[in-house]
């Protein structure tokens, strides 16, 4: 029931985060709040494909 998503900076598209998700709890595109090292601040990170 988990899945391997990974997480990209909504700001600079640069790939950040690769982690597993519930996809009965998370069935849509997720979006969090994380660090970027490339803008060197958090931003919204958004899964990819
Ligand atoms: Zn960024």
């Amino acid at each position: 029931m988990r899945v391997n998503v990974t997480l990209a900076c909504t700001d600079c598209r640069e790939r950040n985060y690769a982690l597993t998700k519930n996809k009965r709890k998370h069935p849509d595109r997720m979006e969090l709040r994380k660090y970027c090292p490339r803008c060197n601040s958090h931003t919204l990170h958004r899964e990819t494909k």
